[in-house]
């Protein structure tokens, strides 16, 4: 069954003890409400731990934001998806456009970063968007579908049907700037038409497709509202209790 879920993103945000003091908030509210989604939490790989202590996991589950592309052994700084697991984190942010531009990840590291996680039981939520050349090139279809296609096609339909994906327009993260209610549907039933060339209907019909950029509570509504929007993967807003709760109240 596809799942409406909100999930927040706190990117490189917050010492220990602020993000311990949003989760405690955020589940102090969560307490006294039943969401019509799944709520989940991105938090820096630092505060994992505290933060699954922290708050009630029937209510909120924990992601972190990134994965090695190795198993384990001489990778200095790196954090294994065997690692994220035994934190007691549930999902992964994968492929954000800020890890393949910053970090040169590219489709083939989220290939095996993808295969890694999914062997440790987490689930990934895999990122795409194209960039604003793209979109104003009227690129956008095919650059999302390059990247499902190098990054994904390889699983079996089963594996496939653990991902959550994050349609992330770079051009709407962080900058105020979002994808129109009919921009987010067009692309994300696009995006479904792929996984159902590839992996069946079915599995395309259960796949939560998330949309994230510039997502706030003034817009969070009329985005969720669309048929094949799924829910929401939220960076500046998730960094306030108030601001994401009204996001998760949106559905
Ligand atoms: P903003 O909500 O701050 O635009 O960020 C979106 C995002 O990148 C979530 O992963």
């Amino acid at each position: 069954m596809r799942q409406n879920i909100v999930a927040g993103n706190w990117k490189m945000n917050k010492t220990l003890q602020e993000g311990v003091e949003l989760a405690s908030e955020l589940n102090s509210i969560l307490a006294g409400k039943t969401p019509n989604c799944k709520v989940v939490i991105g938090v820096p790989a630092t505060h994992i731990t505290e933060v699954v202590k922290t708050v009630d996991a029937s209510k909120i589950a924990v992601s972190a934001q990134n994965c090695a592309d190795k198993e384990s052994g001489a990778y200095t700084g790196e954090t294994s998806a065997a690692m994220v697991k035994s934190t007691g984190a549930e999902c992964v942010i994968l492929g954000h456009s800020e890890r393949r531009e910053y970090y040169g990840e590219t489709n083939e590291i989220l290939k095996e970063k993808t295969n890694l996680a999914l062997a440790n039981g987490l689930t990934p939520i895999f990122c795409i968007g194209e960039v604003l050349e793209e979109r104003e090139a009227n690129k956008q279809n095919e650059v999302v579908k390059t990247q499902i296609e190098e990054a994904l096609f390889h699983l079996s339909a089963e594996e496939f049907g653990k991902i959550v994906l994050a349609y992330e327009p770079v051009w709407a993260i962080g900058t105020g700037k979002v994808a129109t209610p009919e921009q987010a549907q067009e692309i994300h039933a696009y995006i479904r038409s792929v996984v159902a060339d590839k992996f069946g209907a079915e599995v395309a019909d259960n796949c939560s497709i998330l949309y994230g950029g510039s997502c706030k509570p003034s817009n969070a509504k009329e985005l969720f509202a669309n048929p094949d929007v799924d829910g929401g993967l939220i960076g500046g807003a998730s960094l306030n209790a108030e601001d994401f709760v009204g996001i998760i109240d949106a559905f």
